[in-house]
């Protein structure tokens, strides 16, 4: 059993142990709930870093006024248990007003990559998520970050932030990690009623048909039929579909119908979809080993 982290709250806590702290130092950031992905996040900043900071913090300026912030699942003391199985130093769980106090007006925004797929979906999210990263970044200043790919396009979107603005903070993306049925691992699985846990795993299966579609029909044309044809099945099995999309990568520049596709370039096929009312996002990487980013 290893030792339990050492929680802070407070901006003033994190910035005095900041200023002592030496060596490169690794960073997590999640909202809590914390699973088997966000465990594997922790164990590679572990082994790749002389110490390692986890935040947990339910970010509102990234949720819009009609989504699930105050139904965000909560599991603090899990969490805690999970961070110190993992060998986490530090744990940073600033409140809200901490984050935020009255009369906060400062936000930071990326404007091209952020805008397909989530960007369009969710007005207002990606401002949050880099706002909220950016003021971590800057209190924790780490030497390595540590995203998942589940959330390819806030990957690529933070990537971008941190070249534009110069914060010389190493980022990876690291593989989604899985249910041994497909299904991405994901705080919002634990809304999933029973039926629509069984269902769930239909979404995986549907990119990964995607996937095989595109190395028969790298035609424009067909491909964007094969989209089309698997976003009505998803949708005739219960699924309502937010969207279906096939990207280029890093830069996120959606494919226009029809657009031949060169199936050896960097490629994202993103998928939304609500599920009852949870909503539940996944996506594949091809040729990852092309990609500059
Ligand atoms: P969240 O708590 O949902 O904000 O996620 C915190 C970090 O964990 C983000 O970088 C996510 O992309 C990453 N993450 C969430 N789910 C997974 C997963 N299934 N596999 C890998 N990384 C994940």
């Amino acid at each position: 059993m290893s030792n339990s982290p050492q929680i802070f709250t407070t901006i003033a806590e994190i910035t005095d142990w900041r200023r002592k702290a030496r060596g490169q130092i690794g960073f997590v950031p999640t909202m809590g709930a914390l699973h088997e992905g966000h465990a594997t996040l922790l164990r590679q900043i572990r082994s790749r870093c002389d110490t390692s900071v986890l935040s947990i913090f339910v970010n509102p300026t990234q949720f819009g006024p009609k989504e699930d912030l105050s139904k965000y699942p909560k599991t603090f003391e899990r969490d805690l248990e999970i961070a110190a199985r993992e060998g986490v130093d530090f744990v940073f769980a600033p409140s809200p007003t901490e984050m935020y106090p009255f009369g906060y007006s400062t936000f930071v925004e990326e404007t091209s990559r952020s805008l397909p797929l989530c960007g369009k979906v969710r007005p207002g999210h990606f401002r949050g998520v880099t706002t909220i990263v950016l003021k971590l970044f800057n209190l924790i200043r780490p030497d390595l970050a540590l995203f998942g790919l589940k959330d390819a396009q806030q990957f690529f979107v933070l990537k971008k932030m941190i070249q534009d603005l110069n914060l010389g903070i190493r980022v990876e993306g690291i593989p989604t990690v899985r249910e041994k049925d497909g299904l991405a691992l994901s705080s919002r699985n634990a809304y999933l009623s029973g039926e629509e846990r069984e269902k769930a795993p239909q979404l995986h299966q549907a990119l990964l048909r995607i996937k095989e579609n595109l190395k028969t029909h790298p035609s424009g044309a067909s491909f964007t039929r094969s989209l089309e044809q698997t976003e009505k099945d998803l949708n005739a099995q219960g699924f309502q579909v937010q969207y279906l999309e096939c990207l280029e990568i890093p830069e996120l520049k959606p494919l226009k119908d029809g657009d031949p596709i060169d199936p050896t370039r960097p490629l994202c096929i993103a998928l939304a979809a609500y599920l009852g009312k949870t909503r539940l996002i996944d996506n594949i990487i091809l040729n990852e080993e092309h990609l500059q980013v």
